[in-house]
């Protein structure tokens, strides 16, 4: 199942302020990559007192031009949807600056016994180590929020508009997606993307997680999402559903892939990928081992050592 993807913003302007909806105005970041696409959108929500969703990363450029944005008026809570370091570091600036509030789920989730496997394959045309990060999202971990908020919650209303709290994690585990009251809108972060499928890396990334955050949002009744990265998405539910089905016909694929006696995390990439750029084989890794991770919690998939379901490990039907 293919997914309609939703037009493409390749030409959208960097470091402007961009009316695109009534209360709605984004500013994009000059941070193109293969996990950006574009660049970040921080979203400004209102007219006189505003919120902003996702201040974005340490750019001097953006920076100087949400600041422009915000000029003579005043800045009333900071949202961020996660902490990846092009979504939030700038929200400490921002605070700085404004005093405004910072709402998010909590902060990012630190996993101390976990042990990083190298699976990195010198045969293989993949990106040299010393490019690893280039491999991952990084990770903002300094962001605390001045507010939790939980999900269901109206965490915010101005005069204009209203915001509540969507739980979404499987991007994260602390991933949020905002409501607000005005056209149906919901705010997507990186859970659902306008551009390409989400990366779900383990340990924080769920796959678990991320499918039943998916069936929440297909289960609401948005008439429009504004993802992080991409356009905005004004037909949801035929996008929302083939989002969905790409995972699950992925998941199939991985479960045909073990029966047939392919049962490696690098072999099952090496077929279910062979389209796709090597350079891009590496993340695939991860995505295949976030789906064999939920496999072996559901008890479909186990290790054939019995040991936990790592990244080289092998793996049979159960
Ligand atoms: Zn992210």
């Amino acid at each position: 199942m293919s997914i309609p993807f939703v037009p493409r913003i390749d030409d959208a302007p960097y470091a402007q302020c961009e009316n695109v909806a009534p209360l709605v105005q984004r500013v994009i970041a000059r941070n193109p990559s293969k996990f950006t696409y574009h660049g970040t959108g921080t979203y400004i929500l209102g007219t006189h007192n505003v919120v902003v969703i996702d201040p974005g990363p340490v750019l001097d450029t953006h920076r100087d031009a949400l600041w422009s944005a915000l000029h003579g008026r005043k800045v009333v809570g900071i949202v961020v949807t996660h902490c990846h370091s092009d979504h939030s570091p700038l929200a400490q600036w921002l605070h700085d600056e404004t005093s405004a509030p910072r709402y998010a789920i909590g902060p990012h989730r630190v996993y101390e016994d976990f042990v990083e496997e190298d699976d990195h394959d010198a045969s293989e045309d993949e990106a040299p180590k010393e490019k690893d990060h280039e491999e991952r999202e990084t990770i903002d971990l300094a962001f605390s929020p001045d507010v939790a908020v939980s999900d269901g919650e109206k965490f915010f209303s101005t005069s204009e508009f209203s915001l509540t709290a969507v739980a979404t994690p499987g991007h994260t585990s602390n991933h949020l997606c905002v409501a607000m009251d005005v056209d149906r809108t919901l705010f997507t972060g990186d859970h659902v993307m306008g551009w390409s499928t989400t990366v779900v890396s383990p340990p924080d990334g769920d796959m678990r997680a991320y499918i039943d955050s998916m069936h929440k949002v297909i289960g609401r009744n948005d008439a429009i999402l504004w993802p992080t990265h991409g356009g905005a998405v004004t037909d949801p539910q035929p996008f929302l559903q083939a989002y969905l089905g790409h995972r699950l016909e992925r998941e199939r694929q991985i479960v045909q892939q073990i029966s047939s006696g392919n049962n490696t995390i690098p072999g099952i990439v090496k077929m279910l990928y062979a389209n796709v750029d090597k350079g891009l084989h590496r993340p695939a890794r991860r995505s295949v081992w976030s789906h064999l991770r939920k496999l072996v919690d559901e008890g479909v998939v186990v290790t054939v050592d019995g040991g936990p379901p790592r990244l080289l490990a092998t793996y049979a039907l159960s």
